[in-house]
């Protein structure tokens, strides 16, 4: 298919410093979980990033001496030449596909401990270390110090250069990087020419800017990523003035201007609380105060979003992270006039919690990032089928419809068949709550690419029991048939039903889902301690009822703190006037109250309660798989060979884990078997 005209513009090379970047594409520095611990999944990845068509592919933030040592966080590690070779071989393969390759050199100062290091951390002031609360501090650094770290960050950009990037950032970001903890006026009480004036403070962010183009700059581009709402006073307010007057003082000292906001939660936004393009406010005056180019975020998916930004000069670059994990190859899908083809980031933030959880990253969207290395798992390529068997799929959630696509793309022939009447299973239920509507696309984008697939054939309304199965007589049968919400209180904190459910009107999150007539005053148990709970609630609340969410956990929708949802959340359900009751297990039920006990004292309350809302924990919908298996001679009949569970019918889990388990089972069908270990590991060579 012919590119849309209308993108053009975004396939224009732009000129960085001494290099071109071929396109507007540019995957800004992101984390992955992967990094200095797992290099060769890290290499793979951002290969694939370049395939697709990104003009510029970054590292993550990459620590430069043992000082700034971001341990346990698995990021990138730049401290001598013994770090070279893993940059050197990512760099090969992006500069393969005619990608630049950037770098993200920083010294996190204060924010993080030394743990591996055990260094004495440094600071622009003395300060206690951010980072988990480790009972730390950071020094403030002299004039020696300074002049260390300038010496650290050339040498930094010298083996940068060496490993063969294009581009070197400076990362100025307040409680991220020495250079922007100096700019701050909050952090920086300094009364040397470090300190006090806005020339003062920015010194040392010039200074680093200068030298590392007097070091790389005759070959490297030089990048500043700068938080443009970074320099808060002792107010707590961003003083947009005085960041204007920064970027009017450096305008042209960087080769490329990367911008964006401060709070990695606002940065990367979730859906549910900031759309597309919600930074476009706060960067916009960037553009006006220099010649440089400048590169902009927002969880663009949409080319007309891109066209729009950068017609009207706002940003020059595309700038992606959580798109580009979702659709690594979203760039050459415009390029070629596939956008039906791109798979649209729903801002989820699973990808952000690998970092927090230190695993090779996952993507709800895409089921192949982190995999691939160590799966062999392209994003667009799948190996041809091998075999003519056909295979009946039951259940169209994320996973049933993953597996659908995945085995339709193999070129098997494929039945999917659901009961609802309506395809997307869990996804579809849940994307009708309040700001959830964006994960809608996890169903869209495979019911769009199945209906193309002349070998997918789609049976809704078809509720199938054991004996329909065996009537289909399909060699392979692959059960997605979900899970179902428990309504007796078992969960983590719960291992016995709930005394006196009987007496009160017990609800799951299905009734809510299906419009359940529900009268409060409503107490949302929330177990699972994920979103949902803080969701219905919303929702509920969103109604006109009283509700009062109880949760085991130490915080409101306490997982959501890895997805950077926690804080947005809990200002949601506080701001709409539902009561939080944190750290309270539910003991008891009776007409018209229920008795919550204090996690750590164990003293008890009542609360008024017409309505319990049950959200702790789900069982597989797996009484089908039981049925199957309980007669293997009729199946043996029937001529179906093989039965599989996959997603949350194996073992409930994220709508992540479930697209996953989807893609998994047409990756392995007909294939070998993995073996015990299914996965290539990483070993740490011995001394
Ligand atoms: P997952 O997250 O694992 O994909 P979901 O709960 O989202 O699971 O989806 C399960 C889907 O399976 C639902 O759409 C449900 O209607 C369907 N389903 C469950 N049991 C049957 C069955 N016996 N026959 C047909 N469809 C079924
Ligand atoms: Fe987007 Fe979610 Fe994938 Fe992250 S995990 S890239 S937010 S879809």
């Amino acid at each position: 298919m012919a590119r849309d005209p209308r993108y053009d513009i975004l396939f224009e090379p732009i000129r960085i410093g001494p290099v071109t970047a071929k396109n507007r594409f540019f995957q800004v520095p992101h984390c992955n979980g992967m990094g200095m611990s797992f290099p060769s999944a890290m290499i793979a990845m951002r290969r694939v990033k370049a395939e697709g068509g990104w003009a510029v592919v970054c590292t993550e933030e990459t620590d430069i001496h043992p000082t700034g040592d971001m341990s346990p966080l698995v990021e990138g590690r730049l401290w001598d030449d013994r770090d070279i070779p893993v940059f050197a071989r990512m760099n090969e393969g992006i500069h393969l596909h005619g990608a630049l390759a950037g770098i993200e050199l920083t010294h996190t100062g204060p924010r993080d401990a030394c743990l591996y290091s055990r260094e004495a951390p440094l600071s622009v002031a003395h300060v206690p270390v951010a980072a988990g609360d480790y009972p730390v501090q950071a020094r403030a650094m002299d004039r020696t110090d300074i002049r260390n770290l300038r010496r650290w960050h050339r040498e930094a950009a010298l083996r940068a250069k060496r490993a063969g990037f294009d581009v070197v950032y400076i990362y100025c970001h307040a409680g991220s990087s020495l250079a922007g903890d100096f700019l701050s006026p909050r952090r920086n009480d300094r009364t040397d020419e470090y300190g006090g004036s806005l020339e003062n403070r920015a010194r040392l962010l010039r200074e680093l800017l200068e030298d590392t183009h007097a070091a790389v700059g005759d070959t490297c581009a030089v990048a500043l990523r700068y938080v443009v709402d970074d320099l808060v006073g002792a107010d707590g307010k961003a003083d947009m003035e005085e960041s204007r007057q920064l970027v009017e003082m450096l305008a042209e000292v960087p080769d490329v201007w990367d911008v964006n906001v401060r709070e990695w939660r606002r940065d990367s936004v979730p859906s549910r609380f900031g759309p597309e393009g919600s930074q476009e406010p706060f960067i916009n005056f960037v553009k006006k105060l220099t010649t440089k180019p400048v590169v902009g975020v927002g969880r663009f998916t949409s080319p007309d979003t891109m066209v729009s930004q950068v017609k009207r000069g706002i940003i020059d670059f595309i700038g992606a992270a959580r798109p580009s994990i979702a659709d690594p190859f979203l760039p050459r899908k415009i390029e070629e006039g596939r956008i039906d083809d791109i798979r649209e980031c729903i801002g989820c933030n699973m990808c952000v919690s690998s970092d927090f959880t230190m695993v090779p990253m996952r993507c709800t969207q895409n089921p192949t990032m982190g995999e691939e290395w160590r799966k062999g798992w392209h994003p667009e390529i799948i190996p041809p089928r091998k075999s003519e068997d056909r295979v009946l799929i039951v259940g169209a959630g994320p996973a049933g419809l993953e597996c659908a696509r995945s085995l339709g793309n193999r070129g098997y022939d494929v039945v999917l068949a659901d009961g609802r009447d309506d395809l997307g299973g869990r996804v579809l239920a849940e994307s009708k709550l309040p700001g959830l509507a964006a994960w809608r696309r996890v169903r869209d984008y495979r019911v769009q690419q199945i209906q193309r697939m002349p070998n997918v054939e789609i049976y809704l309304e078809s509720k199938l029991s054991a004996d329909d199965i065996r009537d289909y007589g399909f060699p392979k049968v692959v059960l997605a048939t979900g899970a179902t919400w428990r309504r007796d209180g078992i969960g983590r904190a719960l291992s016995r039903k709930l005394p006196g459910l009987e007496e009160v009107a017990v609800f799951g999150p299905e009734d809510v889902f299906a419009g359940a007539t529900i009268a409060g005053p409503v107490v949302v148990y929330d177990d699972d301690r994920y979103y949902l709970g803080g969701v219905l609630a919303e929702c509920l609340r969103l109604k006109g009822l009283d509700v009062t969410l109880v949760t085991p956990a130490s915080d409101v929708s306490n997982w959501s703190h890895a997805t950077l949802e926690q804080g947005w959340a809990e200002e949601r359900l506080h701001e709409i006037g539902v009561g939080i009751i944190e750290k309270h297990t539910l003991v008891a039920a009776r007409k018209g109250s229920v008795t919550i006990a204090h996690g750590a004292s164990g003293r008890e309350r009542d609360l008024p309660c017409a309505a319990l809302l049950l959200v702790t924990m789900r069982l597989p919908n797996d009484a089908l798989f039981h049925d199957l298996q309980a007669e293997p001679e009729k199946l043996a009949e029937a001529g179906i060979k093989s039965v599989l569970r996959v997603g949350d019918c194996l073992a409930p889990s994220t709508i992540a884990a479930a697209v996953y388990g989807g893609h998994r089972c047409a990756r392995e069908m007909d294939e070998p078997p993995a073996g015990d270990v299914p996965f290539k590991r990483e070993l740490i060579a011995l001394e």
